[in-house]
């Protein structure tokens, strides 16, 4: 367990955490989200013991960071932003290096062996870290933070420059880990932290925004369900069918796909789920629908709200029209990079899809 109390980091004159407080849970997948600048590196070196509070506390299953370093890092695996490898060891030569580092007990070969497997590097095992692929080396990194057997992983970014398969391989990899430990996982891409975490901390120019399960922060703004149907059918006549579908509170069909081909925005009341019905009602018809999907809030629309301060019940902040900006372009182009990895199949992390097909060279 993890508890932050009342943390506060001041650089000079710059406040880059303020008055934070949260707690990690054991066995919890911790989503530490929030846009660039946002404080997170600066959260998870502390936590870590990397740098010190200007005020606060930190304790990691009850021993105080700052009292008890030694016996509170050695709960502890952190990979940080940049990840602390020596390019011209082997793998082997680095891992061998990082347990005695630890002054790990492990019985060692096996201890080294079983770590590789898990993050599935044994296949580059001595080659040097400099030759290995952006992906690889991640996985490294992700290997020192294991050598001991922390029960706490703290992982700052860790998908950050890697391709979409390769983040959907660290992805698998960090649920895995997440069965047998505690995991804080911080990144400014909201679908990563969706698809991997049970419970998320938005954190905004220092300050914390947001702390709820994934499942409620969702919730939370997703009442007004809407759904789009594209269907070819008779306009006037499939907007009256669609009407009197129970649930159904707004139909517009403006726009025209192609000649006769409408999608339909239907608007319904909460827990309606109307797709069976209107799927057999135009099928009695024999109209053809081309496509259906609901159009659910996601934490994009979410953490825009947050961090723009709508009138969402999370604790919301307004902030000014200048960071507004700058929240809409970093999101955006957040958004269109995850885009690409959410399209892809995403495992619960028990079967295999890794596959090695990039050879783990540059
Ligand atoms: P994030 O990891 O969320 O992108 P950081 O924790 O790295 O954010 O940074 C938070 C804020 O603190 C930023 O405004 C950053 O410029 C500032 N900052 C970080 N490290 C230092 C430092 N060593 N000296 C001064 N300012 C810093
Ligand atoms: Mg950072």
């Amino acid at each position: 367990m993890i508890e932050v109390k009342n943390l506060t980091k001041q650089y000079g004159a710059k406040k880059a955490v303020d008055n934070i407080s949260f707690t990690v849970n054991d066995g919890e997948i911790l989503g530490f989200l929030g846009p660039n600048g946002a404080g997170k590196s600066t959260t998870m070196n502390i936590l870590t013991g990397y740098i010190s509070s200007t005020d606060g506390e930190v304790l990691i299953n009850g021993i105080d960071i700052l009292d008890n370093p030694t016996a509170a890092k050695k709960e502890i695996g952190y990979l940080p932003e940049i990840p602390p490898l020596y390019p011209d060891m082997s793998v082997k030569e680095y891992l061998n290096f990082v347990y005695d580092l630890k002054k790990c007990r492990i019985p060692r070969e096996a201890h080294i062996d079983d770590v590789c497997k898990l993050v599935k590097i044994t296949d580059v095992y001595n080659r040097l870290i400099k030759h290995l692929s952006k992906g690889y080396r991640q996985r490294v990194g992700m290997a020192q933070a294991l050598i001991g057997n922390p029960k706490i992983l703290i992982l700052d970014e860790p998908t950050v420059g890697l391709d979409p398969k390769q983040i959907l391989d660290i992805r698998n990899l960090i649920k895995r880990l997440g069965k047998k430990h505690t995991v804080i996982l911080s990144s400014h891409i909201l679908s990563e932290i969706q698809a991997v975490c049970d419970r998320i901390v938005i954190i905004n120019k220092g300050e914390i925004v947001a702390d709820d399960t994934t499942e409620n922060l969702t919730k939370a703004v997703s009442d007004d369900l809407r759904y789009t149907a594209r269907i070819d059918g008779p306009r006037e006549e499939v907007i009256k069918l669609i009407k009197g579908i129970r649930g159904v509170e707004d139909v517009t069909a403006e726009m025209e796909r192609e000649p006769g081909i409408y999608d339909y925005e239907i608007e319904v009341a909460e827990n309606s789920d109307i797709r069976r019905d209107l799927f057999k009602r135009l099928a009695e018809r024999n109209w053809y629908m081309l496509g259906l999907r609901s159009n659910e809030m996601t934490l994009e629309d979410i953490f825009l709200k947050i961090t723009m301060g709508s009138d969402v019940k999370v604790g919301a902040k307004p902030v000014d029209e200048k960071t507004q900006r700058e929240l809409m372009e970093q999101v955006s182009g957040a958004v269109m990079a995850a885009d690409a990895v959410s399209r892809m199949k995403i495992s619960d992390g028990s079967e295999e899809t890794e596959s090695e097909s990039d050879g783990g060279e540059e």
